[in-house]
């Protein structure tokens, strides 16, 4: 079995100011993970200056519109990157639980997985939203809230760590530093700037 490939990725979500102090270098990937101001994120980008790119998909709070030019869409998508001659793929799912009736990057339940069937597997996926039931959903805030559960995870990435079975998730949106073995994949759920060394 070949060496795995060790990776040092940034994760930016949530809250678009510095909240830790990453200076080291060099960084591998940088994953947009939604809830950013663009300037704000294109700068960050560029400041961290990631070896194999960055990578985006939009939060529940953001504008609807191409990403700055130092991050790449992967919003349903798939990609892949060539790492020390191996191929890393990726895949990403955007936005939270349809919680209001308008508004950007909200999706009910059978919209995501509809989209989440058809994507192709990846070693990484990324995400706004947390898969469903695992534990990483935020506490509803009063009981209105809780009629709805605003904060409910998306059981097409349920459906997808079951199918494709990718190595890692990062996803933002719940505002907890927590990780979570999911059959075998690692989930972690990210806040704020945050750097990972993960083995693939
Ligand atoms: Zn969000």
């Amino acid at each position: 079995m070949e060496n795995p490939l060790l990776l040092r990725v940034v994760t930016l979500c949530d809250v678009d100011h510095r909240i830790s102090d990453i200076t080291a270098s060099p960084v591998d990937f940088v994953f947009c993970l939604g809830d950013l101001e663009d300037v704000w994120m294109a700068n960050r980008v560029e400041a961290l200056n990631p070896r194999y790119g960055a990578y985006g998909i939009r939060g529940n709070h953001d504008v609807n519109a191409p990403f700055p030019s130092n991050i790449e869409d992967l919003n349903f998508m798939n990609k892949a990157v060539v790492v020390d001659g191996r191929r890393v793929r990726l895949a990403g799912v955007p936005g939270s639980w349809r919680y209001k009736p308008y508004g950007r990057w909200l999706f009910y339940q059978d919209e995501v997985s509809e989209m989440t069937d058809a994507m192709e597997a990846a070693d990484i996926l990324i995400s706004h939203n947390c898969p469903a039931n695992i534990g990483h959903e935020r506490p509803c805030e009063s009981l209105a809230e809780d009629t709805f559960s605003v904060h409910q995870g998306f059981l097409g990435i349920n459906d997808y760590i079951s199918a494709k079975k990718p190595q890692f998730l990062f996803h933002g949106h719940q505002h907890l530093h927590k990780t979570t073995q999911i059959q075998e994949t690692v989930v972690i759920g990210c806040y704020g700037e945050t750097l990972h060394e993960i083995p693939l």
